[in-house]
């Protein structure tokens, strides 16, 4: 029997050190890097890359991955407990070498790629010098990408692509990006999409204009709306077999939502103990501290066990994966985690808003920023109501329907079928009853 809630010592050391870290040499870096992914940023670089190196040097560097891509195959559950610390900081993921879109990225092209592909773009990415890119969503739609119309044509040794991308995010500073385009219009829908790599510096790959998050100046953003105008690419660049798109994108989509869950644990615990230090500190107009305030009890309770709900949820998928090595048999557990998210994130991140009253809304403080991440959160890698609908199908195909009338748990069903299986019990304790009743 093994049914463990402890992190191993030796471990434990490690996520003390990471924690340390990150705290004294990472989190001040936040204040003074205005995009961790800007590569060709002199002041990024410079703060952020003796930190990297020093994280090569504790030898946790990429560590989820496997000692084939140059990491010490820590797997899923090693990575969420060290994530819960490092999804605090903005730089912390790209400071030890696990940040999205990239991780995800690596992981398909160490599966799919040809070696010149692994040479050109997956090592310098895993060392961190290189960020990517991964382009899916279309401007028409991104919820449904059997709407997708990307098209890639080959002609000779080449794919020419021309189509429209939305919301790609970092393509401003990626050196690549995973673009998902229609081979085969006329296949069955989950049969269309391929996956190619695309150099960032191909002729004819356009950035329209990058995306910006609420209160960023416009076309200052990360997310890119790309046009590709026949842009030609090497027919070796496709990422598995033309029509395998879908498969390629679940290697890398699995990971990464539940990557996105494990920061998320980092940011809401730091809500939370923002909210509890404010409770302690505050006075009321009564003189009283807010903690006292019965109202105010229930925010910190509500929000503890919200957190300790999901991060159970996200920890026990972790482990999921680790242990069945296949993201298709953990596919309901990473819906529900996915869907979870969104709405954990939003009521501890508005509590602690609502908590600091003015400050808290100002932009002196992340709560505001951080009430707008969690609707990001429900909807990079799929929105909330996808996720509840491919939860609810794998939950419902794990029971069977009853041909009976009535339901197979209906009370006069389960007596009549309790008194077959135990009606000789019952009748010798009736006629115990009986013969004591009768007695004078
Ligand atoms: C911060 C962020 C980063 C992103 N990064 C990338 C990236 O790097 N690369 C990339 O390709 N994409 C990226 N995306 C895009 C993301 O994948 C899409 O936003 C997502 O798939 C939803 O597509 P959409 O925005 O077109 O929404 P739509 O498809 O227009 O859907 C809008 C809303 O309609 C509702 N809805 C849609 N379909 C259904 C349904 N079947 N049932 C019930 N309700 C439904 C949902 O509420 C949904 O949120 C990013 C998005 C965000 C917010």
């Amino acid at each position: 029997m093994s049914w463990e809630f402890e992190t191993d010592e030796v471990f434990q050391a490690e996520l003390d050190w990471i924690d340390a870290f990150v705290r004294t040499e990472v989190e001040p870096v936040d204040q003074l890097v205005s995009d961790p992914y800007d590569v060709g940023d002199l002041l990024r670089n410079e703060l952020i890359r003796p930190l990297q190196r020093a994280v090569k040097q504790r030898g946790l560097w990429a560590c989820h991955l496997s000692p084939r891509l140059g990491g010490r195959g820590y797997g899923q559950l090693k990575l969420a407990l060290m994530n819960e610390i490092l999804g605090r900081s903005s730089s912390g993921p790209i400071v030890f070498g696990c940040q999205a879109p990239d991780s995800g990225n690596a992981e398909i092209l160490a599966h799919f790629g040809t070696e010149d592909l692994k040479h050109r773009y997956l090592e310098p990415l895993l060392d961190g010098a290189i960020v990517s890119c991964f382009s899916m969503t279309e401007p028409q739609g991104g919820t449904d990408p059997t709407q997708f119309r990307t098209r890639a044509e080959l002609d000779g040794d080449h794919w020419v692509v021309n189509g429209e991308k939305w919301f790609s995010s970092n393509a401003r500073y990626a050196a690549f990006l995973i673009v998902m385009v229609v081979t085969d219009p006329d296949a069955p829908p989950h049969r269309r999409l391929s996956a190619l790599v695309v150099p960032a510096d191909t002729p004819g790959v356009e950035i329209v204009r990058n995306v910006g998050a609420p209160g960023e100046p416009v076309g200052e953003g990360t997310h890119a709306y790309i046009r590709y105008h026949d842009v030609h690419v090497p027919a070796d660049h496709m990422l598995g077999q033309p029509g395998e798109g879908f498969l390629v994108a679940q290697t890398r989509l699995g990971g990464g939502r539940i990557h996105h869950a494990m920061r998320t644990v980092a940011r809401v615990r730091w809500a939370f103990d923002a909210m509890c230090q404010r409770a302690l500190s505050r006075t009321t107009t009564r003189g009283e501290r807010l903690a006292d305030q019965q109202m105010v009890q229930e925010m910190i309770a509500d929000s503890w066990i919200e957190i300790e709900q999901f991060r159970l949820l996200v920890l026990r998928t972790a482990w999921k994966i680790d242990r069945y090595e296949d993201y298709q048999l953990v596919r309901a557990d990473i819906s529900a985690v996915k869907a979870a998210m969104p709405k954990v994130y939003h009521d501890v991140a508005a509590r602690a808003l609502q908590l600091h009253g003015s400050i808290g809304v100002s932009n002196e403080m992340p709560f505001g920023d951080m009430v707008i991440d969690s609707f990001r959160m429900g909807l990079a890698d799929g929105a909330t109501e996808i996720h509840k609908v491919t939860l609810a199908r794998q939950i419902l195909g794990r029971y069977e329907p009853t041909e009976d009338l009535f339901p197979s748990y209906h009370v006069p069903r389960a007596r009549h079928e309790a008194r077959e299986r135990l009606g000789e019990v019952l009748e010798r304790a009736e006629r115990t009853d009986a013969a004591e009743r009768a007695r004078p």
